[in-house]
């Protein structure tokens, strides 16, 4: 395929207000891409070269690329510049400035270019090379090739939508499970795309968990109290809820690597769990923990705020010297070649038992076997009076259920009278311009949503008027003119037109009083009757960088905290 047809379909993409539509044209795109170039053809549609989490960043910069536009054009610089000033889109840009024809490369041709751009070491190379794949494009080419080089391609696919695509490819949309499957086990659409048009139906059914491939992590489900913990698990296992960063770590040889929960590559944060991985005798293993900092001496865990300063770049190894971390493991996926996701629960945990046998950096989960409500509520109160958030329940007898929240796991939180026991991940889809003392800043309140990803949509619960300091509001409102569109985003479903509509992208955390009924919003709605929408929402920190849109809270989950508040007595 050339990569010009890719672009015009990258257009097309773009200009669509409907998620069906979106749906149809990345069919249709898929069809036509070569067998060969079809992993490409996703990778370049989600606005990446490989999977996130090889960490495979272009380090160029809106400023570099407006250089190099200069010289692929033959215009000053300061004309560029003062043409990114107006439309704020490098791409934008390139479609304007550049006249030529373009030299007809494929999409492979192109990839492989854009590929030794971000492997390029110095600044001038990636300059150099970055000016030559200009010279050989054409505007429509280049508006999306600079857009993938900085980051920002803004398509908005969704990966559900990239999935049923790929089934239907198949031939039927019901391949959807499958090919979810594939992709829950290594987190790479590319690889699994690849898959399908190489080895059809027959090998994404065999698809295996490989080191190296982040599994997509399990998720649990909330309930009310220890009755009804014991209610859905019976007989199971409870363990203490730890709060500090979850962790997938995958040993394979010599090497090891560790993914966040949104399997981002966290290798080089954490030396000290590296180095004590490498000490296990398996030479395979993904095993899953919560990372936290603990005092040494009295025992005690840090708050969140020290285990997450760990994310300055900078001073890890000093810092892993000051607040060593703890990684509290209670899971074990995969050991020598061997898949134990599917294995029930109690079996992975007493081989995990075997595995970590010396405690340092590495410990066990606390856990215990119970039966009773008694038993739930005693560990409850310990765990609450040691400084945790709450305690996991976990039947005994499943499997670990990559990529799914369901009642395998559940969580039990600490409650606060008149506030909703737990807090919820919404997506801004578009804000207000504001009023009063926040005219001034251009931004007020934010329109917030959540995610169905039965439709791969997001649906409006709430607007978002409080909890950030003012210097936030105007970082917020940077970063988020930076993504704003002249219309509605075909995955958002909204009854509320803000001044200004924003690709779903970034998600914050609000608590709230209580979750209400609300004909305004669309989360939940069905027919006639109202949605759902939070009374008295505040934000809850800044903009979680460590979650996807797609990592929002789900409509759901909104529903089922809706059911839980009205059970939970309000002492
Ligand atoms: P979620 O991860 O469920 O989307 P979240 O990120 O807001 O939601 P919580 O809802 O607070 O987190 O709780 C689930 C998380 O608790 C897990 O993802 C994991 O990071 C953490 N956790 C702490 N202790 C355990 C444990 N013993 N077993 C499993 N998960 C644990």
């Amino acid at each position: 395929m050339k990569f010009l047809e890719l672009a015009q379909f990258f257009e097309r993409l773009e200009g669509t207000t409907s998620r069906l539509e979106m749906f149809q044209i990345l069919y249709e795109l898929f069809s036509q891409a070569d067998k060969e170039e079809l992993g490409k053809v996703v990778y370049l549609t989600m606005g990446e070269l490989v999977p996130s989490f090889r960490g495979l960043e272009f380090g160029v910069s809106e400023k570099l690329v407006m250089e190099a536009l200069s010289k692929a054009s033959g215009l000053k610089l300061s004309s560029i510049q003062k043409l990114y000033k107006e439309f704020g889109d490098v791409g934008k840009v390139a479609l304007e400035v550049l006249k030529r024809e373009g030299k007809g490369l494929s999409v492979s041709q192109v990839y492989e270019e854009l590929y030794s751009i971000a492997r390029a070491r110095g600044t001038l190379d990636k300059v150099m090379l970055l000016i030559n794949l200009l010279k050989a494009l054409s505007a429509i080419e280049a508006k999306f090739a600079v857009r993938i080089i900085v980051g920002n391609l803004r398509l908005g696919v969704g990966e559900a939508t990239i999935i049923e695509a790929l089934a239907l490819l198949l031939g039927d949309r019901n391949y959807r499970q499958l090919v979810e499957r594939a992709y829950n086990l290594c987190s790479d659409l590319g690889l699994v795309a690849e898959t399908l048009v190489h080895k059809g139906l027959e090998g994404l059914a065999e698809f295996k968990i490989q080191p190296g491939y982040p599994i997509r992590m399990a998720l649990a489900e909330r309930v009310a109290d220890a009755e009804e913990l014991i209610r859905r698990l019976g007989r199971c296992a409870i363990e203490a809820k730890y709060d500090g960063f979850r962790l997938q770590v995958h040993k394979k040889d010599k090497e090891v690597y560790i993914y966040s929960r949104n399997s981002e590559p966290m290798t080089e944060m954490f030396p000290e769990i590296k180095q004590a991985i490498m000490e296990i005798s398996a030479r395979e293993l993904i095993i899953e923990g919560e990372a936290l900092a603990v005092n040494e001496e009295t025992g005690e865990f840090y708050p969140f705020q020290i285990t997450i300063q760990r994310k300055r770049k900078y001073g890890v190894y000093e810092y892993s010297k000051e607040y060593p971390l703890k990684l509290f493991c209670f899971d074990l996926l995969y050991l020598d070649g061997e898949d134990y996701t599917v294995k029930p629960f109690m079996d992975r945990r007493k081989r995990l038992e075997d595995l970590i046998t010396f405690r340092n950096t590495l410990e066990l989960s606390d856990l215990k076997i119970v039966q009773s409500t008694k038993e739930v509520e005693e560990f409850f109160e310990d765990a609450i009076l040691r400084g945790l958030e709450g305690i996991m329940g976990k039947r005994l007898d499943a499997p670990y259920t990559a990529g799914s929240r369901n009642f395998n796991w559940v969580k039990l939180k600490r409650s606060y009278k008149g506030q909703l026991a737990d807090t919820l991940d919404v997506v801004i889809v578009g804000y207000f311009y504001g009023r009063g003392a926040r005219a001034k800043l251009g931004i007020g309140t934010l329109l917030t949503a959540v995610y169905e990803p039965s439709s791969d949509t997001f649906k409006t619960l709430s607007k978002v008027g409080s909890g950030f300091t003012e210097e936030e509001w105007v970082s917020l409102k940077k970063m988020l003119d930076e993504i704003k569109l002249d219309h509605k985003h075909a995955r958002v479903d909204s009854l509320i037109t803000p001044d200004v509509w924003v690709e779903p992208k970034y998600v914050i955390t609000v608590s709230a009083d209580e979750i209400t009924r609300s004909p305004l919003h669309t989360a939940g709605k069905v027919g006639d009757e109202p949605g759902y929408a939070l009374r008295f929402p505040r934000a809850v920190g800044f903009v979680r960088s460590d979650k996807k849109p797609e990592d929002a809270t789900t409509v759901e989950e909104v529903l089922r905290m809706y059911q839980l508040q009205k059970r939970v007595k309000i002492e």
